[in-house]
């Protein structure tokens, strides 16, 4: 940031950690990797933030929009937000003026017009979140958000566990479950994409309150059980950390050990443009690895639902699904009983012996023919859910595809953001 010392103040951008669900969300999205963050908190670093605003709309709680008036040399660094449980209260003007700062001085640097990514512009190198949209399709459905939370009225609602199954095979490593909540009398009102926050139970080694992980919704928005309040989840256990150490995740492993009849606190519902179009003849393009999946069962289901109404006439649904094997992939079974003339799977296997190596980008490419009139579609829709590694991959797919099909992909990159029809969820 150019903290111009003249007026010696400055407008920091901070982030709450009370309602922080660490999504990823926002460091994902910032330019200028000025967002940061350690086991606990996500916190804006003041000497790299130019006040763009790229991260506030993607923000699925309004953490991220919190800023502070302060005088230059007491800017928070990124190392004391860290350790913060609370956003600090704003500086008093006789604060501010202890440090020298006149109670009408104007902060150093104003925030700025968001603009469409230099990317898109095709200015700078390729980079796939720089293409995810954070609007939801024209015709989506609205989405409440936030109606639970650390600082809704309502902190968090007592959940019921109705369902948990094992959705992998026994005896692998790999293990999946579907788990049915049943929200009772409380309003819990959701729509296919997206997610709930669930909080687990004690403290973490430093003694504070867990803080809440994020699942996605994998029914749609009538209910796992139709005419239900409830909704289903599909959880991996975490049993080792990204680089293959072992570990125990705290919310994962709690959620896949509930037994039926168990309360869980959930606090949500979170995200308003990772939402499906509900025009006729829109058409879907899923591609998603392991739980990525769950958003996509949503879609797919209230999708068969609509059909099966016989009220609705859907458009294409194409489904790029990776695994490392058949027997990891969630709802392998079920998803075989799917219609041929209503949804279009592609199954992308890495680790099946004596077989090559597929990815779903591998498979995207093979089916070019299809995708690349999508891609040129306005009634086509997008959606990346899994592994953050898989993201960079299908995005290049779809630029490349593009390009081969003699399409210019500045326009459709800009087309495919700008119009709520490339939807990014990587974690
Ligand atoms: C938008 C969004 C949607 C999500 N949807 C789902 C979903 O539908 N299903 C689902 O199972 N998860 C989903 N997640 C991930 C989920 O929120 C948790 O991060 C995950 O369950 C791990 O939490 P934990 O408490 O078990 O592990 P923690 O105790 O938080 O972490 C333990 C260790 O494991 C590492 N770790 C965290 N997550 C993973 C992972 N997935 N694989 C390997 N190592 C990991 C951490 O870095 C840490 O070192 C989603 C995340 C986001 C941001
Ligand atoms: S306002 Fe812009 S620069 Fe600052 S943290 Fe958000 S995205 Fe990054
Ligand atoms: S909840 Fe908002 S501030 Fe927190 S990590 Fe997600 S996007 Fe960032």
């Amino acid at each position: 940031m150019d903290m111009a010392a003249e007026s010696g103040v400055l407008k920091q951008h901070l982030i709450d950690p009370e309602i922080c669900i660490r999504c990823n969300t926002c460091e994902a999205t910032c330019p200028v990797q000025a967002i940061t963050h350690d086991s606990r908190n996500y916190v804006v670093d003041a000497a790299k933030c130019n006040l763009c605003m790229a991260c506030i709309p993607p923000c699925p709680t309004g953490s991220i929009d919190n800023w502070r008036t302060m005088p230059i040399v007491r800017a928070y660094s990124v190392e004391e937000q860290l350790t913060w449980d609370s956003l600090p209260a704003e500086l008093t003007t006789d604060e501010l003026a202890a440090s020298g700062v006149a109670a009408d001085a104007e902060p150093a640097v104003e925030p700025v017009a968001p603009s469409l990514p230099a990317a898109v512009s095709g200015e700078t190198a390729f980079s796939s979140a720089q293409y995810g949209t954070t609007l939801p399709p024209w015709s989506a459905a609205h989405a409440y958000t936030n109606l639970y939370g650390p600082k809704a009225a309502d902190k968090s609602v007592t959940a019921t566990v109705v369902g948990n199954v094992r959705v992998t095979e026994v005896g692998k490593q790999y293990d999946t479950h579907h788990i049915v909540l049943d929200f009772g009398a409380m309003p819990f009102p959701v729509l296919e994409g997206q997610s709930i926050g669930v909080v687990p139970p004690g403290v973490d080694e430093q003694g504070r309150a867990h803080h809440a992980r994020q699942y996605s919704i994998a029914s749609p928005r009538n209910g796992e059980r139709p005419g239900y309040n409830n909704v289903s989840l599909t959880i991996k256990r975490v049993l080792e950390d990204h680089s293959g150490k072992p570990v125990r995740g705290v919310a994962s492993n709690y959620m896949c050990d509930l037994q039926v009849g168990d309360k869980v606190q959930v606090i949500g519902p979170f995200g308003s443009s990772f939402l499906m179009p509900n025009h006729p003849k829109s058409h879907i393009v899923m591609i998603c690895t392991g739980t990525g999946s769950a958003p996509m069962r949503a879609m797919t289901e209230w999708r068969r639902r609509l059909r099966a109404s016989g009220k609705f006439e859907g458009g294409k649904l194409m489904l790029f699904f990776g695994a490392r094997t058949k027997e990891e992939l969630p709802y392998f079974g079920p998803l075989q009983s799917l219609p041929k003339d209503f949804i279009d799977i592609n199954l992308a296997f890495s680790r099946t012996p004596a077989s090559p190596k597929r990815y779903v980008q591998d498979l995207m490419r093979e089916r070019a023919a299809d995708l690349a009139p999508l891609l040129a579609d306005p009634n086509a829709y997008f959606y990346v859910c899994g592994l953050k590694a898989m993201e960079e991959g299908v995005v290049l797919a779809l630029r490349d595809i593009a390009k081969q099909a003699g399409l210019d992909w500045d326009t459709i990159g800009t087309a495919l953001k700008k119009n709520g029809r490339l939807h990014l969820e990587t974690y």
